[in-house]
């Protein structure tokens, strides 16, 4: 088909579809229609009625699937991930948040504290800010400390606190976990790396390929980052903070044991809507 005429909607995604389906995509009709979307700039209602897109769009269009095809995260072609309450802006200096971690904060609503209190927040290894951000949109009076060793995230997460109108109360800055932290803390937030270095290099291509490994690789046995947390826990917990991190699959036992072994005890683990225990609570015994 010519370049330099409009293209039927219809057999445009189509092909899409087609095309994200041969490499593996998993959710290809969605994807292949939302695309399509983001690459119009117009809502759901708008494309239903939607019958040609012209041509300089449909190559646009083109051109996205086939990163897309390549397995590129969606979030990272569009540049957007929404998280919690919170629209937020992602790039490959971070992971993408994943629907998972929400139950972080639905962690800390349930076993935290009152909403109105003047509180201090801290995230370790924060990325985009997803969770910091996401927990001080929920509490409007706290105050909270990202860190992460990536300046480019930092930058990101600023940019991200800016944009949901969060930027008066969080602060963002580069370093190795809690180094040169102080403290004391109300509630500490952490979603480390996670997965057994082995592991690693058989995740998804979207994962794999595209993700910091940084922000993934957990060592050995995945449990690298929590030793290092939970020995910071004493020095930075308030008398009555809770931390609250997230776990890999299995994990809960584990990690729960390094917390104890520095004077913490679990409180509660929060599963996330897949039924996996995702979100340990710890405070001090
Ligand atoms: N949940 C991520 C994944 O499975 C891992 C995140 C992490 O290591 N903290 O890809």
């Amino acid at each position: 088909m010519s370049a330099s005429v409009s293209q039927r909607k219809d057999l445009l995604v189509r092909e899409a579809l087609s095309i994200l389906q041969q490499a593996g995509v998993e959710d290809a009709s969605r994807e292949a229609y939302l695309l399509l979307e983001w690459v119009l700039k117009k809502d759901r209602l708008a494309m239903l009625s939607l019958l040609e897109v012209g041509a300089e769009d449909a190559a646009r269009y083109r051109h996205v699937v086939q990163r897309r095809a390549k397995r590129e995260p969606f979030a990272f072609i569009t540049g957007e991930q929404g998280f919690w309450t919170l629209d937020l802006s992602v790039s490959p200096e971070t992971l993408i948040p994943r629907g998972d971690s929400e139950a972080l904060i639905e962690a800390l609503l349930e076993c935290g504290p009152e909403r109105n209190k003047e509180l201090s927040f801290l995230d370790l290894g924060t990325g985009t800010g997803c969770l910091l951000l996401a927990a001080l949109a929920e509490y409007p009076r706290a105050m909270g400390v990202g860190v992460d060793i990536a300046e480019g995230a930092v930058r990101l997460a600023r940019h991200n606190a800016q944009r949901n109108g969060l930027g008066e109360r969080a602060r963002f800055m580069v370093g190795s976990w809690a180094e040169g932290i102080t403290g004391p803390f109300d509630v500490i937030l952490s979603n480390p790396p996670y997965i057994e270095r082995d592991v690693v290099a058989q995740l998804m291509p979207e994962v794999e390929h595209y993700e910091p490994h940084r922000a993934l690789d957990g060592g050995d046995d995945g449990l690298e980052a929590y030793r290092l947390l939970c020995q910071e826990l004493p020095r930075l917990l308030s008398a009555t903070g809770l931390a609250i991190f997230e776990l890999g699959i299995g994990q809960e036992e584990a990690v729960t044991q390094l917390a104890e072994s520095q004077g913490l005890r679990k409180l509660r683990c929060h599963t996330d809507l897949g039924g996996v225990p995702r979100a340990l609570v710890l405070a001090r015994s």
